[in-house]
């Protein structure tokens, strides 16, 4: 038998079935299951995926049995619609409509009225008696067809749509604005027209053999799924492009024959905020796309209920019957014909995070669906959580600025959330200005106080203006560049590498899309799209942070919290991986903890040394031993603080420390900051002249493979020394105030086991010291970071002396790859947009490069110690697929900033799901 091409959908009986989408597309699949579930439907049939890869591989050319196919499917559909393809008596219409397995909307064409020539327009007219319906009818198709299937169809924004200046004419002539105020004899004329257009710019006839127009039509539609729009949109989503889409021909029933006809769109419940109400649009007298398309303004669909009762009460059973039959939310397509309710297309609805937590806990309770289909990631994209965290922009407030054509340009999205602010380029600035303000009563800054702080790229120095930040800006580096890092462990609402954005330090203005703002005007940032635009836009905040963070909500007070609290529970009842966060100071480790946090992953002192810049710059810029220790003196008191701090808030959950790390240079003041060398240098009571020279001495070409990690500790122990008394010090302090600790050290960057295992036992003849001197004791770990693929190579070693692992995996990534974080963004857009890497290898772990490594580095290590701890702190960490990967290489825990948390613990439920479901 030859391969089955067309799939008849009609009546109550289909050949396809909702699970043949990959065959029959989403939108014909869905046809045939709505039949099968005795739902009214418009007879056709599906011309499968198979024949659109056809048509790509044979020169546009159909398979030979496709016709004869097509033919059989056809004579069905007469006869289940009473009518007759072609037939000038009693002539049936239909569409061709585009639909891939995944819902591509708006990217592919659809024809309606296809079988329409002067002979069948005759016969529509006696069948209906409604003359002016079957002109419109026409009038549709010429212009559909035209567009469509004959390449009419405007290519760029400046040309115009050779129908639409025809149809202006004539409305304008006449004096109307609307398509229905037009007669039968203006339709006429305007068909005349249309035909005209059309031999002019084809030099052909308007086609008037009604199976051409059909196979024409599907080619068309195939077509469209190689069309540029289409390319971009799956490349964006990672969809193959061999997958190719399926046409669906499908009989016409007509909503524009008269005021006893509709056609209109609903979801069954609200796509947006979640809630269970019957929420769309319908127009009367109308076709298709009418209703979207905004000629008209249409009705909201609760005034069905009055204008046609029984059509409402006919469609709300269907909303229920679907639902329970799809056990999701649907996005339904429907058209009324003289009273009579015909359903068009259904699909799973598209939703925001927010709607998507709503509907998966209500339909729980409503017991349609089980816990675990929940928070399964079809239903909640990890990531959609991030909405519930963060602060959004209202969606029209922002639809309203792109068109007003404030739309400035548009980066990568690193942190996400709605940022509205004052331009600010300096970090300093941003602080001195912020903090002129004071805090009312409930400790909240006026709207005036928002800034933005727009730079180049951020550094560790500017670190206290990111804090007082609203949201920050920067015209490179990618999605773990300094500035994206700390963004979102900040959960500040950040987009990087905005490569348009002209930035002059100078005359503090930055330009881009055309124009020049100044500091202090107004910008606006969309950290979840990466839109950057021009002027205030409104926001609205996040009610889970307002309960769980800054307590200015009761839990009984926010409907979106409860539902994200409980779904949160339930992620929590399935998932093995713990959940950590990367938190360097009380204040953070104390949200991450609200949002679930189980210890500190990572908690970096460089961080710390920042709020003390001057003697950390003093300690480095020491000539000798002594000069250091004495500095190091000064640090060891903040240090000890921040430490305690942390362990009080933390509770007895662990904290891992990772001792002091990155370049140093990226403490010191530059060369031309001759001020701040000078003050350095009266500080340790030397000459400027020698301070400088220190500075050139540490200058390095690559300080990213340079002097750092546990490289310094091994060069200056007493670096190391001081860090493990101030943690071990502030452990001991806090163990005697009552409260439990539970402290592990980390050492960085270890390649060699000799660098590690001098570290270890600089760090325990410390902690010995320090319980001598206290009196008392404390259980303490030392581990190593693993993150270099030396280290992973070389793990059973290492394990000989690590108590604990945690892949550094930003570090392992760029070590691995030879790939830098930080200039890697002249590159990555060109790679990812030629498939030369399928994902950001900073933002979701490199499974076969990087994840092998840390397979290796997890089976080495076991083989030593079976039970050993590891864990990720990377930024990886809170990255859903990433998340998932460490799931299955074993992990214990995953680390990742404090607006993670949420995402990584719904992510590490899925993963075991996942798991389950695969065996
Ligand atoms: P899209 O995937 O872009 O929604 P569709 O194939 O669903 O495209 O069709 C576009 C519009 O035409 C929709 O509003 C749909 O309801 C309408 N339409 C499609 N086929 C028919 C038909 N046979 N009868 C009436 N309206 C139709
Ligand atoms: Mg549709
Ligand atoms: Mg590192």
């Amino acid at each position: 038998m030859s391969t089955k091409y067309v799939y008849y959908f009609g009546g109550t009986s289909s050949d396809g079935r909702s699970d043949m989408k990959n065959l029959l597309g989403g939108k014909g699949a869905n046809l045939a299951e709505m039949c099968n579930i005795g739902l009214p439907v418009p007879a056709g049939f599906t011309i499968t995926t198979e024949v659109c890869t056809y048509f790509y591989d044979n020169n546009r050319q159909y398979p030979e049995t496709l016709r004869a196919q097509i033919v059989e499917a056809l004579k069905k559909t007469e006869e289940e619609m009473g009518a007759k393809f072609g037939d000038p008596e009693n002539p049936l219409l239909v569409s061709c409509r585009s639909g891939a397995r995944v819902s591509m909307p708006g990217m592919m064409d659809t024809v309606l009225n296809i079988g329409l020539n002067e002979q069948t327009l005759k016969g529509l007219i006696k069948k209906t008696g409604n003359e002016r319906f079957a002109w419109d009818s026409y009038r549709r198709f010429v212009q559909m067809y035209g567009d469509v299937v004959l390449g009419m169809k405007p290519q760029t924004k400046e040309d115009e749509d050779p129908f639409e200046l025809l149809l202006h004419k004539m409305k304008k002539k006449k004096g109307v604005h609307l398509d229905n105020e037009l007669d039968t004899d203006d339709l006429k004329k305007l068909v005349k027209q249309f035909k005209k257009a059309v031999l002019e710019r084809t030099g052909k006839d308007f086609p008037d053999d009604p199976m051409e127009q059909m196979l024409e039509a599907v080619g068309a539609v195939f077509q469209s799924w190689g069309n540029d729009r289409a390319v971009v949109y799956r490349r964006q989503y990672n969809y193959p492009h061999t997958w190719g889409t399926a046409a669906n021909i499908c009989s016409m029933v007509f909503g524009n024959m008269g005021d006893d006809c509709a056609t209109g769109v609903a979801f069954t419940r609200d796509p947006a905020t979640g809630e269970k109400v019957f929420y769309g649009e319908y127009l009367i007298n109308a076709q298709g796309e009418d209703v979207v398309a905004g000629i008209r303004t249409p009705n909201k669909i609760a005034e069905l209920k009055i204008a046609m009762p029984e059509v409402y009460q006919q469609l709300d059973d269907i909303r229920n019957k679907l639902e329970k039959h799809y056990r999701d939310v649907q996005d339904i397509e429907f058209t009324v014909q003289k009273g009579k309710l015909w359903m068009l297309q259904t699909r799973n609805g598209k939703r925001t995070g927010f709607a998507g937590v709503r509907f998966a806990v209500d339909m729980v309770h409503e017991g349609l669906i089980s816990k675990e289909e929940a928070i399964s990631a079809g239903r909640i994209p990890p990531d959609d959580l991030n909405q519930l965290l963060q602060p959004i922009f209202d969606p029209e407030a922002k639809r309203k600025a792109v068109e007003e054509g404030r739309l400035l340009a548009v980066g990568i999205n690193a942190g996400p959330g709605a940022a509205t602010g004052k331009i600010k380029f300096y970090a300093d600035d941003a602080e001195a200005y912020v903090n002129s303000f004071s805090r009312d009563a409930n400790g909240k800054l006026p709207e005036d106080a928002q800034v933005v702080l727009v730079r180049q790229e951020t550094s560790p120095e500017d670190i206290r203006g990111m804090q007082v930040a609203t949201g920050i800006l920067t015209a490179f580096g990618g999605a773990s560049s300094h500035a994206a890092l700390v963004s979102r462990q900040m959960g500040k609402v950040c987009i990087v590498g905005c490569g348009e954005l002209k930035i002059d330090y100078k005359k503090r203005t930055v330009t881009a899309g055309g124009k020049t703002l100044k500091e202090g005007d107004w910008i606006a940032i969309d950290g979840f799209s990466g839109e950057v635009m021009e002027g205030k836009v409104a926001t609205k905040p996040s009610e889970v942070v307002q309960v769980l963070i800054s307590k200015t909500m009761k839990p009984e007070e926010s409907k979106v919290y409860q539902q994200f609290a409980e779904l949160m529970s339930w992620a929590d009842d399935v998932r093995k991986l713990k959940v950590r966060t990367n938190a360097d100071q009380p204040d953070q480790a104390a949200a991450a903890i609200a949002f679930g946090a189980e210890g500190i992953g990572l908690c970096r002192t460089e961080h710390m040394f920042f709020d003390h810049i001057l003697p950390m710059r003093e300690m480095i810029l020491s000539s000798n031993t002594e000069q250091r220790k004495a500095a190091l003196e000064k640090l060891l008191e903040f240090q000890r603080s921040d430490f305690a701090g942390i362990f009080r808030a933390m509770k007895g959950k662990p904290v891992t420390i990772r001792t002091l790390d990155p370049p140093l240079h990226e403490f010191l003041p530059t060369l031309d900051q001759k001020d701040k060398q000078k003050e350095v240098a009266k500080m340790i009571g030397v000459s400027p002249k020698s301070i400088e020279k220190r500075i050139k001495e540490l200058h390095e070409l690559n300080p990213m493979l340079g002097f750092r990690g546990c490289r310094l500790g091994n060069v200056f122990p007493e670096i190391t020394e001081m860090q493990a008394r101030a943690i071990i010090e502030a452990a001991c302090d806090v163990a005697k105030e009552g409260i439990a600790v539970e402290p592990e050290i980390m050492i960085p960057l270890v390649g060699f086991l000799p660098e590690l295992k001098a570290q270890v036992k600089l760090v325990h003849a410390i902690a010995e010291k320090v319980f001598a001197e206290k009196g008392t004791k404390v259980k303490y770990l030392v581990g190593t970071m693993i993150e270099l693929p030396r280290a992973c190579v070389a793990a059973a070693e290492i394990a000989t002396e690590a108590e604990f692992f945690s892949f550094g995996t930003n570090d392992l990534t760029q070590t691995t790859l030879g790939i830098s974080r930080d200039d890697y963004g002249s590159f990555i857009r060109h790679y990812i947009e030629n498939d030369l890497v399928k994902k950001d290898p900073f933002q979701v772990i490199d499974f076969d490069g990087v994840g092998a490594l840390m397979k290796l580095g997890v089976e080495k290590g076991r083989s030593v110690k079976h039970d050993l701890k590891i864990g990720i702190c990377g930024e990886h960490g809170g990255e859903p697929d990433s998340v998932k990967f460490c799931h299955r290489i074993g992990l214990n825990y995953v680390s990742c900033s404090p607006f993670r948390v949420p995402i990584a613990r719904l992510a590490a439920a899925q993963a075991v799901l996942e798991e389950k479901n695969k065996k």
